[in-house]
């Protein structure tokens, strides 16, 4: 067995064509927006042209009933926040990696099924020749806990390695089915603490949902970490849709605008 961390990294976010979009603005008048535009940040004008996309609000005029248009992104981005137009939020897919996370904290992970796609690494498949394990710095300070919990977890995992060897799976020529059928079976075996690998990709919609829920003082502990390391991410990557978080200090994400 080895102690690991859990890690959290953003690999994946929205990309625009914006020779697209100018051509598609060519057509309804709306290209003084674009020359406007700050190309730095992809997921935000991408909300934003999901927004004006339902008013035509691209400028003054070009639907009667508007007026007067915000110019402001950070503005704009504020009132569909503050005026619940989440819809817009779903166009926005980032994409992470959660490595040496917990099969808990997955268990949970799933239970978010809106606007979400998951791939985690599968123990019917990956034989489990060591146990990587996350224990928090309270229990690290544990003498006793963690003598008797290495202990268990070496047991377990030498218990994997007699299965492995019993049911003769490294020798010449086992088919890759019987090596599966097997290795689905003793993963049963493996605690539910042992450490995972899952790409979870999620809209902005849905990050702002899970984000709240899974830093909330009454979340489990680990999930907590992971989710407050997620919000970071985000924060930093689309202030305008992330910046309205208070974080308290216990920890909790608190945003201004609830389940938008
Ligand atoms: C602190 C904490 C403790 C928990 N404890 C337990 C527990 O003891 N046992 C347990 O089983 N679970 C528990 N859960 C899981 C919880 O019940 C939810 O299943 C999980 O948080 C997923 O959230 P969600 O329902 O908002 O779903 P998401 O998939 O994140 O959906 C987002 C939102 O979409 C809407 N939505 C989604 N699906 C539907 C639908 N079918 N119909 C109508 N509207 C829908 C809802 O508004 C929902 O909030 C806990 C969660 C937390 C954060």
């Amino acid at each position: 067995m080895h102690f690991v961390q859990p890690e959290v990294r953003l690999i994946g976010r929205p990309s625009l064509d914006y020779e697209e979009v100018a051509a598609y603005l060519e057509e309804v008048g709306g290209k003084g927006w674009l020359e406007r535009l700050d190309r730095t940040n992809d997921a935000q004008n991408l909300a934003e042209i999901g927004g004006r996309t339902c008013y035509r609000s691209w400028e003054p005029g070009l639907n009667p009933n508007v007026t007067r248009v915000r110019t402001d992104q950070d503005a704009y981005l504020e009132n569909i926040l503050a005026s619940s137009h989440g819809s817009v939020l779903e166009h926005l897919t980032f994409n992470f990696i959660f490595s040496n996370v917990s099969r808990v904290l997955t268990h949970e992970q799933v239970r978010h099924r809106v606007g979400t796609a998951i791939s985690q690494e599968s123990l019917r498949f990956v034989r489990l020749d060591d146990l990587p394990f996350w224990f928090p710095e309270w229990a690290q300070q544990d003498g006793e806990l963690m003598t008797r919990a290495v202990r268990l977890l070496l047991d377990m995992e030498s218990f994997q390695l007699w299965m492995a060897d019993h049911f003769g799976l490294d020798d010449e020529n086992v088919p890759f089915k019987e090596k599966k059928h097997k290795t689905s079976f003793m993963r049963r075996f493996a605690p539910e603490g042992v450490t995972t690998t899952a790409v979870w990709s999620a809209n902005v919609r849905t990050l702002r949902h899970v984000i709240e829920s899974r830093t909330a003082e009454g979340a489990e502990e680990e999930i907590r970490i992971v989710f407050g390391k997620v919000g970071e991410l985000m924060k930093e990557e689309a202030p305008a849709l992330f910046g309205d978080y208070e974080v308290t200090e216990g920890g909790a994400w608190v945003p201004s605008w609830r389940k938008v």
